[in-house]
């Protein structure tokens, strides 16, 4: 595995070409901003109507319509969500100049083979593996997330280096740049959020909840067991591995979590786990996606909808609202960003 940090990347080549940021989302608002903070000449190109205008314009940033932005462009990053790449790429195509970098946070489209982009251009990824609000949040505070980066095509023989030089101009450099494919990138990142950071970690804090509440213990308690403790656990786990975390809990809880943990997470589930990844593999995953975007995304809507009415997230903002310090500093401000 190759990691890069700052020293390793050279800035000037990011420096020297305007960037359009189509979309000012999670990914978005921090790409452009860190970029635009690190001296780069940024565009963010948004649909007329869009609601996230008058976020860009907060931000102090210049903006346009995906078309013209791309139009003066000499690396486009499309950072809308991805169900609307392929769309979005067939009409600015016409627009991006010859011999541009066509770039993206996260492999779907190109792996999948949703997007073909035009052969003059370099292709290349950028993902820091983390939510947008922490590429931002990170970053201000002088460091940054770990990012990967990956070329599909290179047209002009840079590639590589344009790409490690925007992940430093975003921060990435500061944590660690590491360089990967379109293929592993694609199918461990979803892979990852599939099964284990938000299908598998919110299916597992529900059934937790559900369990306790269901035996007659109140939900207030239910949920300072099942999530709010998690982000204690997590942080124990993300500063030192499981040994940390087991030499801070008491030995009572270790006992209990080595004896306990391998019955929940069962076989069982190891083999719907494998059943995933084989179904991000063979691409069946993707067409479901795609699918499911033509419709109009019913079933994540519907879902939404049902997550909101859960008992788990109906106590929990009530008893958010009485520990003022977690929304002292939100890493998500639903109105800047
Ligand atoms: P968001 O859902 O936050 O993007 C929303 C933004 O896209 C808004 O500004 C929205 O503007 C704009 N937008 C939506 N549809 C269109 C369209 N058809 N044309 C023009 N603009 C549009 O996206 P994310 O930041 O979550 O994801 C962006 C990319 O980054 C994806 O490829 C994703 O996989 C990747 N990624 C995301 C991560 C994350 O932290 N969320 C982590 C790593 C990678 P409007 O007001 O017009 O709707
Ligand atoms: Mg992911």
């Amino acid at each position: 595995m190759k990691v890069y940090y700052d020293r390793d990347a050279d800035l000037s080549l990011i420096r020297a070409k305007k960037v359009a940021i189509l979309g000012f989302g999670s990914q978005g608002h921090a790409h452009a901003r860190n970029l635009h903070d690190s001296g780069v000449e940024v565009v963010v190109g948004l649909r007329p109507d869009s609601s996230s205008i008058a976020k860009a314009e907060t931000a102090g940033l210049s903006h346009a319509s995906p078309e013209e932005a791309v139009a003066s462009a000499e690396v486009v990053m499309m950072l809308v969500p991805d169900e609307h790449h392929a769309d979005l790429y067939r009409r600015i195509e016409p627009h991006i100049p010859h011999g541009a970098a066509l770039a993206c946070a996260h492999g779907f489209n190109i792996h999948f083979d949703l997007i073909k982009p035009r052969s003059d251009f370099d292709v290349i990824m950028i993902a820091p593996k983390g939510p947008g609000h922490l590429v931002r949040s990170t970053y201000m505070q002088s460091q940054g997330v770990p990012t990967l980066i990956a070329v599909a095509q290179d047209a002009s023989g840079m590639a590589q280096a344009l790409a490690l030089s925007y992940a430093s101009a975003i921060g990435g450099g500061r944590a660690a740049i590491i360089e990967t494919t379109f293929r592993e990138e694609t199918e461990t990142d979803l892979f990852g959020e599939q099964a284990v950071l938000c299908g598998g970690a919110t299916a597992l804090i529900k059934a937790g909840f559900d369990t306790l509440v269901d035996a007659g213990y109140s939900p207030e308690m239910a949920y300072f067991e099942c999530l709010h403790e998690m982000k204690l656990i997590v942080d124990l786990l993300y500063e030192g591995g499981v040994a940390n975390m087991h030499y801070s809990i008491s030995n009572t809880a270790e006992y209990g979590s080595v004896t306990r943990g391998d019955r929940v997470i069962n076989a069982q589930v190891r083999k719907e786990m494998r059943r995933i990844l084989e179904d991000i593999r063979n691409g069946s995953f993707a067409r479901e996606y795609v699918a499911e975007g033509r419709s109009g995304m019913k079933t994540l809507l519907a879902e939404r909808e049902a997550w909101k009415r859960h008992p788990l997230e109906r106590v929990g903002e009530k008893l958010r609202s009485m520990m003022h310090w977690i929304a002292s500093k939100p890493l998500v401000d639903r109105n800047k960003n």
